[in-house]
């Protein structure tokens, strides 16, 4: 179904951020593949294209344009014709807008120029190796010092891990209070701050995934988001448009897995004829095109729900849930449909299948996503006597 959410100059635009992935990013995937990470490069050519935060305020090197369909599009096409190790989505839609949108004057112009432009990489760290869907089980904590806060604990499978320059860190900040928290930007170069080695996984193999330290890490009170203990509150704000982010990802790399499967059973021959006109690779592919067409629709919708700031957590799960879900299976599918071909490392699906398992893990699994959805229906456990 054509998709009708987007005006002719967004068309133009995907048409320019399809050509930078093309020529910049997709030429090195295997290397970066190899290495486990991208060039850090990478993100100075994409401010240079004017690619990263499209939503930042002009002073600071931003187009200040706040159409997030431009995200969408930024997102859509690194995937489908970048890499999704190039995790441009992260920098510019899940950590940025904490320093954008929580930082005071100060805080913006000593950082966003440089988040803009791509010297400086961003990443945030909540899970520990004790706790991730159970943010309030979090131990990693921050003493006030009187001129600085004194950080200590750990942090896991942290995105951006190895390459970040700035790190948006939640740390409890008030013994009394399983809900007092802190959100700090940690710097490279901190005395006692530390990465670990880049975590093997799965599947993202050229995402720097890594585990972090913090060992007395004196953080100044200028690096401070907000106040110091609506750390929950300030999480909550944000997680409309981060599961959206998710799933726009999750739409972008199904759809990706059905085009290229669509050209690969109209190639591939058995018994004589083309693998899709089998009926039942015909029914499953058809099955396919209906599921990706509905849920675009709603991922579509979604996003002028939260141009209108109109998408509430509850929608935004929803869309999280259905679209790794159906990304899940799509993947599933695609790989059946190529046969053997499919389990070779050399062919694309085989790749999409292991970095999609992840989407019904991170930005919230799949079972926190219906806990939410299911409390906002009125039936919440927690209110029980
Ligand atoms: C590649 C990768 C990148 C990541 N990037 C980041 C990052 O950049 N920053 C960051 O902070 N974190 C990141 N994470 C962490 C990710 O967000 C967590 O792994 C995720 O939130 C799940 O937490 P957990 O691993 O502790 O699983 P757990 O919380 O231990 O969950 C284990 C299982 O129990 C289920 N479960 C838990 N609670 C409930 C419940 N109440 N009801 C029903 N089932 C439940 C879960 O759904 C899951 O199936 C990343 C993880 C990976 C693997």
């Amino acid at each position: 179904m054509r998709r009708h959410t987007f005006e002719p100059e967004h068309e133009q635009f995907r048409d320019s951020v399809r050509h930078f992935m093309q020529a910049e990013v997709a030429p090195h995937v295997d290397r970066w593949r190899a290495a486990g990470v991208v060039d850090r490069e990478v993100y100075l050519k994409a401010g240079a294209a004017g690619l990263l935060c499209t939503w930042a305020d002009e002073k600071f090197g931003g187009a200040g344009i706040e159409d997030f369909r431009f995200e969408q599009i930024i997102i859509e096409e690194n995937i489908r014709h970048g890499d999704i190790g190039f995790y441009i989505n992260l920098h510019s839609n899940l950590v940025a807008p904490y320093i954008a949108k929580l930082g005071n004057e100060e805080q913006q112009a000593r950082l966003m120029p440089a988040i803009v432009s791509g010297e400086k990489i961003l990443a945030v760290a909540m899970t520990e190796p004790g706790t991730g869907s159970d943010l309030a089980g979090m131990k990693t904590r921050a003493e006030d010092r009187g001129d600085h806060w004194l950080l200590n604990g750990s942090k896991t499978y942290i995105s951006n891990g190895i390459l970040a320059d700035v790190i948006v860190v939640a740390a409890r900040t008030d013994p009394a209070s399983k809900h007092g928290l802190g959100l700090f930007l940690v710097e490279g170069g901190m005395e006692g701050f530390e990465r670990g080695a880049k975590l093997n996984k799965m599947g993202l193999r050229s995402q720097d995934t890594a585990e972090l330290f913090f060992n007395d890490v004196k953080v100044p009170k200028a690096n401070v988001l907000g106040e110091p203990t609506m750390g929950f509150r300030y999480l909550a704000r944000f997680l409309a448009q981060e599961r959206l982010v998710a799933a726009i990802g999750s739409m972008s790399a199904a759809q990706t897995a059905f085009d290229l499967t669509l050209d690969y059973v109209k190639e591939r021959k058995a018994f004589g004829r083309p693998i899709g006109t089998f009926q039942n690779s015909r029914f499953v592919m058809a099955q396919m095109r209906a599921e990706l067409d509905a849920l675009q629709c709603y991922i579509d919708q979604s996003v002028l729900a939260l141009n209108a700031s109109e998408l509430t957590p509850e929608d935004a799960s929803v869309a999280k849930l259905l679209a790794s879900e159906l990304e899940g299976k799509v993947m599933d599918n695609c790989v059946q449909l190529h046969g053997g071909a499919g389990y070779m490392d050399e062919y694309r699906i085989c790749r999409m299948y292991q970095d999609a398992r992840i989407s019904r893990i991170f930005a919230g699994t799949s079972e926190i996503m219906k806990e939410i959805i299911g409390r906002s229906l009125g039936l919440d456990d927690r209110k029980l006597g």
